[in-house]
């Protein structure tokens, strides 16, 4: 008899932006005079920068000629775009080969992909709160889940402890949503863990175009010894608003030996270019030739131009909590700022709040894990008119 993967009805409904679409909609329609300013969203507002394109322009003149089309690429992305991202990370100061660098459509599909290398008996440790990618895709695989605690006692950046347990630990740096960032020495902490324990770290870097601090690595590899103990997922989406365009890329170290259970060493970067070859057929020509673009010294600066304008913002919305002695992380080196709620108000409470008084979207913390309880997120991939008038009112709502 046909047998389901009932892991899946474990999973707990997605419902978070539904519930949010469904209680913003019933408020619009009882009060259409009003108007309402919209923080919660996690995506980018900004279009593509001028260079990318253009290369884009470019890439789909190539499409139409016999000499220069192109139909299927290497599985793994093409050179001129691995080149490019081997050069962004030593402008990191972090250095991996182009052997290392697998082009992707996005970190989403991967942070979930790799699942497919091991075992279902590791332990996998996911800090809570978190972005729930890890958490589903482990879900669906059956896998054996174990949470950290990250709150505001750790400054929701946990670390490991003796007598941690864990095979594959996710650390995502800066964080999606509390915004908060590890410093060079702690992720120095958890390289040394993975290192001795034996387990591996999978780090998602998503954010690291925020980051201003010196002190925060926008790479694991920025840190000796991760190599042989990390893969790391990033993407051209917060970068350079590709979430609708689509690409990524994964760092899977040739250094990265595991042993088999009868002993041999296995290179998971041979692994995951198996089943890449396998499981994928490569990112869209057009798309990787506007990436490379995108990549470039002159794509790089537009690109920053635009994060300049999202941190102004994330400043902004600080400076709110800030001035009022709200606890709040992120706000710098991270779009995202996630505060405290007032009068220990759980999030969900605080939201239909701030809906109902101040008319402003944002996200409740409990849709990332049971720590994000009393926490509230608020993007700053607005626009700055309204970025400006939304603080205007909470900080009135809350004096
Ligand atoms: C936005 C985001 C990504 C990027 O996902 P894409 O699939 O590349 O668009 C990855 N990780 C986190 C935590 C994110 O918030």
């Amino acid at each position: 008899m046909l047998q389901l993967n009932e892991n899946y009805m474990k999973l707990k409904q997605s419902y978070l932006f539904a519930e949010i679409a469904h209680r913003v909609n019933d408020y619009v329609a009882a009060n259409p005079d009003k108007k309402v300013i919209r923080l919660g969203i996690g995506d980018v507002t900004k279009p593509l920068p001028q260079k990318t394109i253009e290369a884009m322009h470019q890439a789909v003149s190539h499409m139409a000629y016999a000499e220069t089309f192109k139909g299927y690429g290497p599985e793994q992305g093409y050179d001129f775009l691995r080149e490019r991202v081997v050069e962004y990370y030593k402008k990191n100061g972090a250095s991996i080969t182009m052997k290392d660098v697998f082009i992707s459509d996005g970190a989403k599909s991967d942070t979930g992909n790799i699942t497919d290398l091991f075992g279902p008996d590791n332990i996998v440790l996911i800090p809570d709160p978190v972005y729930p990618v890890y958490m589903d895709t482990n879900m669906m695989n059956g896998r054996n889940i174990k949470f950290m605690d990250a709150n505001k006692e750790n400054g929701f950046t946990p670390m490991p402890y003796e007598g941690l347990e864990a095979d594959i630990i996710y650390i995502c740096s800066p964080n999606n949503p509390t915004g908060a960032a590890y410093t060079r020495e702690q992720l120095k902490e958890w390289v040394d863990f993975a290192l001795k324990n034996g387990s591996l770290l999978l780090f998602d870097a998503a954010y690291e175009c925020f980051i201003e601090d010196p002190a925060i690595p926008h790479s694991i590899y920025e840190i000796e010894g991760a190599k042989k103990c990390a893969i790391e997922f990033c993407s051209l989406s917060k970068t350079a608003g590709f979430t609708g365009t689509r690409c990524g890329y994964t760092i899977v170290p040739t250094e990265l030996v595991v042993k088999s259970s009868t002993g041999e060493d296995v290179s998971v970067n041979a692994m995951w270019t198996r089943r890449q070859t396998t499981k994928f057929n490569g990112v869209p020509y057009i798309v990787q030739y506007a990436a490379a673009a995108t990549l470039s010294e002159e794509g790089i600066e537009q690109c920053k131009a635009n994060i300049a304008y999202y941190k102004e913002n994330a400043k902004i919305i600080a400076s709110c909590f800030e001035n009022k002695g709200i606890t709040y992380f992120g706000g710098s080196n991270s779009p995202y700022i996630w505060f405290e709620c007032p009068n220990n108000m759980e999030s969900w409470d605080f939201f239909d709040y701030l809906l109902q008084n101040a008319q402003v979207v944002g996200t409740p913390g409990a849709g990332f894990g049971k720590n994000g309880n009393n926490f509230f997120r608020l993007t700053a991939f607005g626009d700055r008119d309204n970025t400006i008038e939304a603080v205007a009112r909470i900080d009135k709502l809350l004096s």
